[in-house]
């Protein structure tokens, strides 16, 4: 392997890979769209690798990956602006020690049960087990990163009303996986609003 391999493969000492597989994931799931959310992993030291504004995380690339500080700044003036939810990734690494990636998602089903529910409740084993019950806050744009980050101290993932969820985990297929099992439990919730018993047979 060469020192060019080698430097391909990290950015800020951090692999990367990671993140452009995870992204792809949640691009293919529909548990974003085209252009939306982003993730990050944790600095050694502080700050975070974070995707860009913007950025596509069906298709990223080393390009789309920004190293910044613990204040959000920029390790170099030439890469791009990083994600506008930039702050909570920040607060929740700063919050969570045990926090190592962060996903902001726009899954779908989730974001319409936040509509009707003041908290998600997974209904199935899987989500009872692994995530419990998720608040649902209201927040405004640009004021999320400190009452999201509290929030994450006692759990995993979190939903905000009308916008999406922001989840840690030890790395970023467990930021994943935590993603993806509210989802899950958030179509289920919808299914068993659209799905009736049938009627007793006669007797
Ligand atoms: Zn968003």
């Amino acid at each position: 392997m060469t020192s060019d391999a080698d430097h391909n493969e990290s950015v800020a000492g951090l692999d990367w890979r990671g993140l452009i597989e995870v992204g792809r994931d949640l691009y293919l799931t529909g548990l974003v769209t085209s252009h939306g959310g982003n993730l990050s992993l944790e600095r050694f030291g502080g700050g975070a690798l974070i995707t860009r504004t913007g950025g596509m995380l069906g298709h990223l690339s080393e390009a789309d990956l920004v190293p910044i500080n613990g204040g959000g700044q920029r390790d170099r003036r030439e890469d791009p602006e990083p994600s506008s939810n930039t702050a909570v990734h920040l607060a929740i690494y700063a919050n969570q020690p045990e926090a190592k990636a962060v996903i902001h998602a726009h899954a779908v089903y989730t974001v319409a049960v936040c509509e009707r529910w003041e908290a998600i409740d997974p209904p199935n084993v899987e989500g009872k087990r692994f995530l419990g019950r998720v608040p649902v806050l209201d927040l405004q744009v640009g004021e999320e990163a400190l009452p999201v980050a509290e929030a994450l101290r006692e759990r995993r993932i979190v939903a905000v009303r009308g916008h999406g969820t922001f989840a840690w985990g030890t790395d970023i297929w467990d930021a994943l996986r935590v993603t993806s099992a509210l989802e899950e439990s958030s179509q289920l919730i919808h299914l068993r609003g659209v799905t009736t018993r049938p009627p007793p047979p006669p007797a």
